[in-house]
């Protein structure tokens, strides 16, 4: 048991980086617990040119890097490893990961959010060259080119549509022939003559011929049975996210989906525990909006420290 932490920081993508330089340059000596996908959902992408202030853009691992770097520079420490457990019932809170416990008076919970895979062959090692889960970030690499987007919920539906904007051709993959996204949003599909439905249909294989990028994927039909290769550059996959948030289930106030509720800025429903990033953001999902949940959350642990009456 180490000694109580002013802060201790769950998660180390945008939002807990952010948190951690927040809360180490005002003296609170956080400590950032890694997580299973140390550095976040941008350690899967390649170039991100949507950041400001990088004019040439900056790929995701190097931005993460430059964080965690800038975080541990006014003294953030780092433990590897995942939170398997807390107890927010009283303070000091408790954060177990594996056999070591942390205490904290106060908590910023920044677990992000998992993207959900297919679950294909290579289609981690491909992500990031031809596979996406983010047509926001990555939808400008496509311009011309002709791409897929998987999935049948309004996310696979707005993805569709806003690459439309780049991409020559978009077929939207989907194994219903019911989508479950909102009517309107299917209209707005329905109606772009760049979009071409794929359904009821799955995605079998991602084809790269050892080049080490996405050159075509093969489709099976599941009315007909028949498996056909499309040749395309792009594959977005826009299947849903998971929030990583089970530790807090009953401890912690959530949505329908899991997704942490927080108010007035980053307050969660207990005093001292704050939430930033993808754990509680379904809507925008980015780099910058992370960042910048997270240094909100590092400003309201700091007053919270100094007047937890107030909170
Ligand atoms: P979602 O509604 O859960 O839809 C996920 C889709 O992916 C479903 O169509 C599902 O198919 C399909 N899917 C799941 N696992 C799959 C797999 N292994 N292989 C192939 N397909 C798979 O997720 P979402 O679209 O990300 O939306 C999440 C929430 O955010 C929803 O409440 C949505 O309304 C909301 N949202 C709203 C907007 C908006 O209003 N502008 C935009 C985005 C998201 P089945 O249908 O067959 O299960």
């Amino acid at each position: 048991m180490e000694d109580v932490r002013n802060v201790v920081i769950i998660g180390s993508g945008c939002a807990g980086l952010t948190a951690a330089i927040y809360a180490a340059r005002a003296n609170l000596k956080p400590i950032v617990i890694d997580g299973y996908e140390a550095g976040g959902q941008l350690t899967l992408t390649t170039m991100v040119e949507n950041f400001p202030g990088f004019p040439e853009g900056i790929l995701g691992p190097e931005l993460i890097e430059n964080m965690r770097k800038q975080a541990q520079r006014f003294g953030a420490e780092f433990r590897a490893g995942a939170v398997t457990e807390v107890d927010l019932s009283r303070r000091p809170f408790t954060i177990i990961v594996a056999q070591e416990s942390y205490r904290a008076q106060a908590l910023i919970v920044a677990a992000g959010a998992t993207a959900k895979l297919l679950g294909l062959d290579s289609e981690k090692q491909l992500m990031g060259r031809g596979v996406s889960t983010c047509a926001t970030c990555d939808g400008f690499f496509f311009r011309g080119k002709e791409i897929a987007v998987v999935g049948g919920g309004d996310s696979a539906m707005e993805e569709a549509n806003f690459l439309t904007k780049f991409a020559s051709r978009v077929h939207l993959i989907h194994r219903r022939e019911e989508f479950r996204a909102s009517k309107i949003m299917q209209d707005r599909v329905r109606s772009n003559e760049k979009i071409r439905v794929v359904a009821p249909a799955v995605v079998e294989k991602l084809l790269d011929s050892g080049k080490g990028a996405v050159e075509a994927i093969e489709v099976r039909d599941l009315k007909s049975g028949k498996t056909s290769t499309l040749p395309l550059e792009g594959i977005f996959v826009a299947i849903g996210h998971e929030p990583n948030t089970k530790v807090f289930r009953g401890k912690l106030d959530m949505d329908a989906n899991g997704y942490l509720i927080t108010h007035s800025g980053s307050k969660t429903n207990v005093p001292g525990v704050f939430a930033a990033g993808d754990v509680q953001d379904h809507h925008y999902r980015q780099a910058v909006t992370a960042a910048g949940s997270g240094c909100m959350a590092a400003l309201d642990a700091e007053r919270f420290l100094e007047e937890p009456e107030l909170a």
